[in-house]
C-alpha cells in the first residue's frame, strides 16, 4: 500500500506509516467498544486472533508523533532526525524552551550591562581620583616652591634687617619678638643699628 500522508510504499497490513507515522489502520477506541453487537469487526472481540493487526487497546500507547516540517516525514524521537528526509531537529518543537531561553539570554544581557555600567563607573571613579591626586601633587610642589623663597628671604630679613621701635628703649628686635611694638618703629640693617649704639633686645638675641 502506499502511505496517504508521504505516499511512500509500506507493507499491506501497516498500522503506522514507517515513514511518517500515518496511522493507516482505524485506532482502536475509534471502534465500537460493544463489539459483542458489531459483528463487523470480529478482530476486536478476540484480540490476538488476528496477529497482523494491534490488539484492541494498544494504539492508545503509542507515543504523539511529530512530522518533519519539510517533508512531513515521521521525526524520530531519540535521535530527532526526520526518519524520511534526514533533516536533524535540535529541540522538541516546543516554544517553551526558547521563552526560557530567551529569558536566560535577557538575564544573561542584563547582568552584562550592569556589570560593564559597573566597571564603567568604577572606571571612571579611578580616572577621577587619579587626576584629583595629579592635582593635589601640583599643588603641593607648587606650595613648596612657595615656601622654599619665602624660607630665604625671611633668612635673609632676619641677617640683615633689625626693628626699631619707637619707645625710647634702644633696642633692636626680630618680627618675631613677643615685646615688640609695631605701632611705630624703623627699620635698620643690623651693622647700621649696632652703630647708632642700639643694643639686641635680649629675648630676640639670648
Ligand atoms: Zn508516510
Ligand atoms: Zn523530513
Ligand atoms: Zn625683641
Amino acid at each position: 500500500m502506499i502511505c496517504p500522508r508521504c505516499n511512500k510504499a509500506i507493507p499491506d497490513d501497516s498500522a503506522f506509516c514507517q515513514y511518517c507515522g500515518f496511522q493507516t489502520a482505524p485506532r482502536a477506541e475509534e471502534k465500537p467498544f460493544d463489539t459483542a453487537t458489531d459483528t463487523n469487526h470480529p478482530a476486536a472481540v478476540s484480540p490476538g486472533s488476528n496477529p497482523v493487526n494491534p490488539a484492541p487497546g494498544m494504539a492508545q500507547y503509542a507515543p504523539p508523533a511529530r512530522y518533519c516540517s519539510r517533508c512531513g516525514g515521521l521525526i524520530d524521537r531519540s535521535s530527532r532526525r526526520c526518519t524520511a528526509c534526514g533533516r536533524q531537529y535540535f529541540r522538541p518543537a516546543s516554544a517553551v524552551p526558547v521563552i526560557v531561553l530567551s529569558v536566560l539570554l535577557a538575564i544573561s544581557v542584563g547582568l552584562n550591562i550592569r556589570q560593564y555600567v559597573i566597571h564603567s563607573n568604577m572606571t571612571e571613579t579611578v580616572a577621577n581620583l587619579e587626576a584629583e591626586i595629579a592635582e593635589q601633587e601640583e599643588s603641593i610642589n607648587n606650595l613648596w616652591w612657595d615656601y622654599l623663597k619665602l624660607s630665604n628671604e625671611t633668612d635673609f630679613f632676619r641677617s640683615h634687617a633689625v626693628i626699631v621701635p619707637d619707645d625710647g628703649t634702644n633696642l633692636y628686635h626680630l618680627y618675631r619678638c613677643e615685646d615688640l611694638d609695631l605701632s611705630s618703629f624703623w627699620i635698620y640693617n643690623t651693622e647700621a643699628a649696632k652703630q647708632q649704639g642700639l643694643q639686641p633686645c635680649p629675648k630676640c638675641y639670648p
